[in-house]
């Protein structure tokens, strides 16, 4: 890919839709969710790797997929900074993987369903990446959504339904009702 496709729509929806793929053909088995994420190089395209949230998998709250994908890249990397990488994500990204990102350093952020879309199915904190970003010394381009449509259809997978039904219930501490929030 081209330099000058560094952040054209056309290379990000194509980041974006192999994205949405790789996270739909894992819908209906035990790693499914609908939180997918991926790193990727910003001048080339070249993809890092992805990952998928393991929150429940991992018994670990902070599992979530962009945490996932930036740990190990920066594994792969052999250094604690994605500068130069781009991180694409099915749904905005909550402020503890948009901190991480902004730590991280990656140049963009490429969400798909917003945190709204994702609120209608599960808890969210509703604090925006662009605020987040606002916020901090750092500098980083946050963009979408891009896809949004076919990242909210994970969401609503017959399959992803059922099964975050389920997850629901099992909490032990339930989240507010839409309707309690301020
Ligand atoms: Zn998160």
């Amino acid at each position: 890919m081209a330099p000058n496709h560094r952040s054209s729509r056309e290379a990000d929806l194509a980041q974006m839709q192999s994205l949405v793929e790789f996270t739909r053909a894992r819908l209906g088995t035990e790693a499914q969710s609908p939180f997918g994420s991926s790193v990727v190089e910003t001048d080339s395209g070249r993809l890092v790797l992805r990952r998928l949230n393991a929150v429940r998998q991992e018994n670990d709250p902070s599992s979530h997929a962009e945490v996932r994908a930036m740990r190990a890249a920066c594994k792969r990397l052999k250094k604690p900074s994605l500068v130069g990488h781009t991180l694409y994500t099915t749904c905005e990204p909550c402020p503890m993987c948009m901190a991480m990102a902004l730590w991280s350093g990656v140049d963009r952020v490429v969400f798909g369903a917003t945190i709204a879309d994702a609120a209608r199915h599960c808890a969210q904190i509703h604090v925006s990446a662009r605020q987040l970003e606002q916020r901090s010394d750092m500098d980083c381009r946050v963009d979408g959504p891009v896809a949004r449509a076919s990242c909210v259809a994970l969401f609503e997978d017959p399959r992803m339904v059922t099964a975050m039904a389920l997850w629901r219930k099992s909490r032990r501490n339930p989240a507010k009702p839409l309707a309690s929030r301020g």
